[in-house]
């Protein structure tokens, strides 16, 4: 068991800064002999693109960033977007955004990069997907069934993003703990061929499983999807709910003929009221493509596998003098933001006032004090206060 455990990272040895890149030991190494691990510096996350063409992603992981250097003990002050946010990797005039900023001393927080950005990468890509997928889906149910494709460790974390995002249920029992949601599954083909087949497992399941969960048959172990529809409805009448189908891509054809029998033979037995929902390597373009006759879907592997937002960490103040590498924008930034006209605009940190370029009303600030040597400023949102946050910001929006 040992030897198995020993390829997780604990909370303490990420704490101890022993899951970073070894160049940043060696640079601190460097700069202590150069009594240079003092520097101060004004270092900002920002990124260049956004993953599978996007135009805007959701912003996640800052608290666990915050967790991270609070664990750490280190000295810092870190300024950041609200966590939550959708927003595009540049501004206006195509500057990059900074979206988290950290100042201190370079020596105390440098070999953080590579944790800090492990955080931000792989939460703002799963729920960036996530996200894409609610508004693909519109106001059809949405479920995360894709923690099976992702180390367990950090289940919780791909449907705490899902959650977020809007989606309907997550399939997971510890993050529906975690999150105070009761957890979202039908059942698996297993079942039904031990059972013996869809008569028997249904009839199982309504034997032994609470009342109150809803009777959704799987349509498509052994037969025809329709066949197997009516065999479900005739062993379980009316407390039978609904129907997911997740036919193999061998099998598949037309789902959306499929889906359109059954729901005619539904309709003949006076059963309209029957929710059919798909699964099965569904995709964002799978989802609108279905979404016009389905009622709801569960998604796996294009959220749990999302590509990662490819965050950079850089420098861009030393001692107070602007600098920069190549391609990156030199000085202290705030970033403004017009709802009226939906415009972020990178601005001087201090600038006390930001001017919308359009209408040329003052833009909301959007970055924010979180942590001010070491400690967490303000109450961490509830992950209910996220998801309305992010709800909030999609009324209406078609993409992103
Ligand atoms: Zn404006």
């Amino acid at each position: 068991m040992e030897q198995i455990k020993k390829w997780i990272a604990t909370e303490e040895e990420i704490a101890e800064g022993k899951t970073t890149d070894v160049y940043f030991v060696r640079t601190k190494q460097c700069l202590d002999k150069d009594n240079l691990s003092d520097t101060k510096v004004w270092t900002e996350v920002t990124t260049g693109g956004i993953p599978r063409e996007g135009k805007q992603f959701l912003f996640l992981g800052l608290y666990d960033v915050l967790n991270l250097f609070s664990k750490a003990n280190l000295d810092v002050n870190v300024y950041s977007i609200k966590e939550g946010t959708i927003l595009p990797n540049n501004d206006v005039n195509g500057v990059r955004i900074p979206f988290l900023i950290v100042e201190g001393m370079y020596g105390d927080f440098a070999i953080y990069e590579t944790p800090m950005l492990g955080y931000l990468c792989f939460q703002s890509g799963v729920g960036t997907a996530a996200t894409r997928l609610r508004i693909a889906a519109q106001d059809k149910t949405l479920l995360s069934f894709g923690i099976r494709r992702m180390p367990p460790e950090i289940a919780p974390t791909i449907d705490r993003a899902c959650y977020i995002a809007g989606f309907d249920g997550i399939s997971c029992v510890l993050s529906a703990d975690k999150l105070g949601i009761p957890a979202t599954g039908t059942v698996p083909h297993a079942l039904i061929m031990i059972e013996g087949g869809i008569t028997q497992a249904v009839q199982s399941f309504d034997r032994h499983i609470d009342s109150d969960i809803s009777r959704v048959a799987l349509a498509d172990t052994f037969n025809d999807e329709r066949v197997e529809v009516l065999q479900a409805l005739e062993a379980l009448g009316d407390k039978l709910s609904g129907i997911r189908l997740d036919t193999p891509s061998s099998r598949k054809g037309s789902f959306k003929d499929i889906v359109q029998e059954i729901k005619w033979e539904l309709k003949l037995r006076g059963r309209e009221d029957i929710k059919i929902f798909l699964s099965g390597g569904l995709t964002e373009d799978t989802v609108k493509e279905y979404r016009s006759f389905a009622d709801g879907f569960g998604v796996g592997t294009f959220v749990s596998n999302s590509p990662t937002v490819d965050f950079a960490f850089d420098i861009v103040e030393i001692e107070g003098k602007s600098i920069a590498k190549r391609g990156k924008f030199a000085g202290k930034k705030q970033v403004g933001f017009c709802n009226q006209c939906q415009i972020y605009l990178c601005e001087e940190f201090h600038k006390s006032a930001i001017k919308c370029p359009s209408c040329a009303k003052p833009m909301d600030k959007m970055i924010d004090l979180v942590m001010e040597r070491g400690k967490i400023l303000n109450a961490i949102p509830t992950e209910l206060e996220l998801r309305d946050y992010v709800k909030k910001q999609l009324n209406g929006k078609l993409e992103i």
